[in-house]
């Protein structure tokens, strides 16, 4: 008999000890029983029977072996994810795979028929060593690679690309700093090519609302007979299975994918590609919070391979590490399509202005001309619905929501409140719940509002919304992307979903509203975060060599932000944060992790701080500083009740050290079963 702790998807740190008559490998998948019920587990390690100090007749058999084994660059990852973010051995492991391998089944997953495999099953998660094997990348080594649609590279580019190249053998981190529309772009495609004609694999990780279909057709466009395949939450599970096993048999030569792409097994990786790297969408914030792009550092790190990291904006953590050494920066200060130049960037003060709907005169006569002359608008504005408050002005009712501390968002669609927290949605009352009065007013702005007055102030305008609720199908972009290529559309009206990576040739106006409140905020990234988006949605402007501009609407001229911005001055900004983060001890100066709780009462979640928080205390080790518990800024989502404490160290190893001895303290404290508890190490919401 042989024993074997084993991982299964359950919320606590722990394995689980079961025996078998089989000799089993590390990593295999297998059938047990727990708590009556049949589940999935891996094997994790063996264990000898001289350890076991209770009754071995208790130990249950495992049930079955299934055909799929991790590989052992997967339980390498899971043991640095575990290591890093401290999270429960289940979740990393369960996190890590797909979700189809959860399931108490055989994978029924076929792979192409033209490949080869060594393994004669057709449905297996290979174990493959990672040890690069001469045949296997012989045999991927493609000279006769295609590749069309080719665009000569400017100097920068070339530069680029040859620094990189120079060295593709090893580790190294390169932040690409390149202004928006200076072709990021092609520089990633030249050095895929490169990459890929080595016989070598390359993942691109890009933001959740990046993977356009524009963004896969460039790529199938350059490499039409490259295997590609796409890693994202909204394929389907089988979908994600087949990609994942295409990326580790080494048959896929290019992994595009948002961040759950990076956990991605290869066979013979040989770049990794993070686009935007600065974009808040690579952190998870539910269930294990890892971000995908440290993880991606880390998976260069293991394959020895380089690593670029593109923006133009790169995030201040990235460039701190610049400044320390750890990375090199290159950079593209120019636009790509030749004569194209960035925009002019113009501050409206609102202070004492008369508004139009909303709009200033100067807006208002701008977006005239560019109807005149047939050119494109965009019209930016970060909240999407109607009105993010619908209040009585008769007695002061403000619509909340039941579930969550916040506000419901009034959208016209169907007229009805939606919370933007947890889905919970009504129909708009047509009286005043509280008072009866019939004097229920909208308070604000969100894109659906600024559409309907954009219509009213420009009648014959043909004007389109882009945000989280026009582009939810999957026909939405290639859509919008027609609609625009055939001059059906005169002005966009959108969110942030706007600002990112879209190329818009006739785009020359770019008009910013209700950017204020991203000024004063408790979240000290939030200069940061609007610095960055108005940084990008003024790049889409002028991208097609007409002159492009930007208008921005604000009752905060002298602010500081503004003054770089209007030099497009990155750099400087950079270095004022820099600065000001130092001096008061901030990321990326300081590490931080939360401890955060939630439950059904705020006291009950608060107790549970305050005793985490003594222990803490009491095992401080030098340089960690541990801050009272506190109520979270939005106190109750999905009807929990949340508070966090803050613990931060100018030395991230001294942080490991003491979240690894505190762990089992807080592990063993009572609580409620409601209340749950976790960390979350480098949050970025706090
Ligand atoms: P980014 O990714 O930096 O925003 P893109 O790669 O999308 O920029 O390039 C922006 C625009 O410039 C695109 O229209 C692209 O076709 C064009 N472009 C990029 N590089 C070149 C080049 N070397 N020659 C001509 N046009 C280029
Ligand atoms: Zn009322
Ligand atoms: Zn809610």
């Amino acid at each position: 008999m042989l024993l074997y702790n084993i991982v299964i998807d359950v919320p606590l740190d722990k394995l689980f000890t079961y025996k078998s008559d089989t000799k089993l490998t590390i990593g295999t998948r297998v059938l047990v029983e727990f708590k009556n019920k049949k589940v999935v587990g891996f094997i994790w390690e063996h264990v000898l029977l001289e350890n076991i100090d209770y009754d071995i007749l208790k130990i249950k058999p495992i049930l079955s072996i299934f055909n799929e084994c991790l590989s052992v660059q997967s339980i390498k990852l899971v043991k640095f994810i575990k290591k890093y973010y401290h999270a429960n051995i289940g979740q990393c492991v369960f996190t890590v795979i797909p979700s189809l391998i959860r399931k108490p089944r055989e994978l029924q997953i076929n792979l192409p028929k033209r490949l080869h495999l060594n393994n004669n099953s057709d449905n297996f998660l290979v174990d493959i060593t990672v040890k690069s094997d001469k045949k296997s990348s012989q045999a991927l080594a493609q000279s006769d690679i295609k590749v069309e649609n080719l665009l000569p590279l400017n100097g920068e580019q070339a530069n680029v690309v040859n620094v990189i190249s120079s060295d593709i053998k090893s580790y190294k981190v390169t932040i690409l700093h390149g202004i928006t529309g200076s072709g990021k772009t092609e520089v990633y495609l030249e050095l895929i090519r490169i990459i890929i004609q080595s016989g070598k694999q390359v993942l691109v990780l890009v933001p959740e609302i990046n993977l356009t279909p524009q963004l896969l057709s460039r790529f199938k466009k350059r490499f039409p007979n490259v295997r590609i395949d796409i890693l994202t939450s909204n394929i389907g599970n089988k979908d994600r299975v087949r990609s994942y096993l295409m990326a580790e048999t080494g048959i896929s030569q290019i992994i595009i994918g948002t961040r759950m792409a990076v956990f991605t097994p290869f066979k013979n990786l040989g770049l990794i590609i993070v686009d935007e790297e600065h974009d808040p969408s690579f952190k998870q914030n539910e269930g294990l919070r890892y971000n995908a792009r440290d993880i991606a550092v880390y998976k260069a790190k293991y394959f020895d391979i380089p690593i670029l990291l593109g923006s133009a904006t790169p995030s201040l953590e990235t460039l701190y590490n610049y400044k320390l050494g750890k990375y090199q920066l290159l950079q593209l200060l120019s636009r790509g399509v030749e004569g194209a130049q960035l925009p002019m960037v113009r501050l409206i003060d609102i202070k004492n202005e008369q508004l139009i709907e909303g709009l200033s005169v100067v807006v208002v006569e701008a977006i005239k001309d560019r109807l005149k002359n047939n050119e494109l608008t965009l019209v930016y504005i970060n909240r999407r619905g109607y009105a993010p408050i619908i209040s009585c002005y008769n007695c002061g009712w403000v619509g909340n929501c039941k579930n969550c501390s916040s506000n419901m968002v009034y959208h016209t669609i169907n007229s009805r409140l939606k919370c933007h927290h947890c889905g919970y949605g009504c129909t708009l009352p047509i009286k005043c719940p509280k008072c009866s009065s019939g004097y229920l007013k909208s308070i604000g702005q969100g894109t659906q509002k600024i559409e309907e007055k954009l219509g009213e102030i420009f009648i014959d305008a043909k004007i389109l919304r882009v945000d989280q609720d026009t582009t939810s199908s999957k026909s939405a972009w290639d859509n919008l992307y027609n609609k625009i290529n055939n001059n059906e559309v005169d002005i966009l009206v959108g969110t942030q979903m706007l600002t990112k990576g879209h190329d818009f040739h006739n785009l020359t106006l770019v008009v910013g509203l209700n950017l204020d409140t991203g000024l004063y905020s408790y979240d000290f990234r939030a200069t940061e975060y609007l610095f960055t988006q108005l940084m990008q949605v003024a790049g889409r402007a002028g991208r097609g060599g007409k002159k492009g501009e930007v208008l921005l609407q604000t009752h905060y001229k002298e602010h500081e932000l503004y003054r770089f911005l209007l030099n497009h001055d990155y750099q400087g900004f950079v270095n004022y944060l820099l600065t000001q983060r130092k001096f008061l001890q901030l990321p990326p100066y300081n590490f931080y992790v939360l401890v955060r709780a939630s439950s059904q009462k705020i006291s009950k979640t608060m107790e549970f701080l305050h005793k985490v928080y003594d222990i803490l205390q009491q095992c401080k080790i030098n340089k960690i500083e541990v801050f009272e518990p506190v109520v979270s800024v939005i106190q109750k989502i999905k009807n929990r009740e949340r508070g966090q404490i803050l613990i931060s160290c100018i030395n991230r190893s001294s942080l490991h050290e003491f979240l690894d001895i505190v762990i089992s303290k807080i592990n063993s404290v009572k609580h409620t079963n409601d209340l749950l508890w976790y960390l979350d190490v480098d949050p970025v919401d706090m």
